[in-house]
């Protein structure tokens, strides 16, 4: 018996691995899990294949009906929006389906922190000026471990993602701005990134909430913040050594060495 967690990417239906779309195709029986994976991923089952919604169900619930349809000899696709390994929650529905016998297989998928960047145009790691991303959260119902708080995290000055924070926008602005972020940091919020509805507002760490409010975006959002994200980078020249004439790496030598 074996469950395939598949990664469904961040919106688009193309978006998806040619891996993923396979087992798709092959499924008897997908779950899908919120309003995150679109409906038109489902163009590709086969016919007759069951699709089940699992946002009502609670954890036991749906590994139920998983161990159930696997012990039927059912292949069986769960489908997780953007890439599996963050906030999937995949680690708990692992558990008891190992505990019941059941071997996994993961297949990766883009998660919207790399969709998001695409829709703004952005390099997250800009030579020079950061070379290190950090995916976070902010703290609301869900609790985030004392050492990782935002305050602390900030004090990297590195380019920072935020997935579920939409609503938390404000504790984003104080903790940043606390750990010596100026305000004028720049901000770029991707709403639905590479869905239809898709939208982009570049905005600052000072004015993220305003802003957030005034377009009225308050869920389904990826918050990237840091100079990286500055609308004018382009002007900057920043350069990286990997196209640097005078560098030399493993496929190619510098003019001057
Ligand atoms: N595993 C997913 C994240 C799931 S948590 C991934 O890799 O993308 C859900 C959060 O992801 C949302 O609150 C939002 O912050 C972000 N998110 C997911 N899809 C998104 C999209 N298409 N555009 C912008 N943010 C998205």
């Amino acid at each position: 018996m074996k469950l395939y967690i598949v990664g469904a990417g961040p919106g688009a239906s193309d978006l998806i691995t040619v891996r993923g779309r396979r087992l798709l195709e092959e499924a008897d029986v997908i779950l899908y899990a919120d309003s995150l994976v679109s409906e038109e991923h489902f163009k590709a089952a086969k016919k007759g294949a069951e699709i089940v919604k699992t946002a009502g169900m609670h954890l036991e619930e749906m590994v139920e009906i998983m161990k159930k349809r696997l012990s039927e000899g059912k292949k069986v696709v769960r489908l997780h929006t953007g890439d599996p390994a963050v906030y999937g929650a995949i680690m708990e529905q692992m558990v008891l389906l190992k505990e019941a016998g059941v071997e996994i297989e993961i297949v990766p998928g883009v998660s919207s922190v790399f969709a998001a960047a695409a829709s703004a145009q952005a390099e997250l790691t800009i030579p020079d000026l950061t070379q290190t991303v950090i995916l976070t959260r902010a703290e609301g119902r869900t609790p985030v471990p004392e050492r990782e708080q935002l305050a602390k995290l900030a004090a990297h000055h590195c380019t920072m993602a935020f997935f579920l924070s939409a609503t938390l926008t404000k504790k984003v602005m104080k903790e940043l701005i606390g750990a010596g972020w100026a305000p004028e940091t720049p901000a770029a919020v991707i709403y639905k990134a590479t869905w239809p509805d898709e939208k982009i507002v570049r905005t600052t760490i000072g004015k993220l909430d305003e802003d957030m409010r005034a377009n009225s975006i308050r869920k389904q959002a990826m918050i990237l913040a840091g100079w990286a994200l500055d609308p004018d980078i382009h002007e900057k020249n920043f350069r990286s050594k990997l196209y640097d004439k005078e560098f030399t790496h493993g496929y190619r030598r510098g003019v001057n060495s």
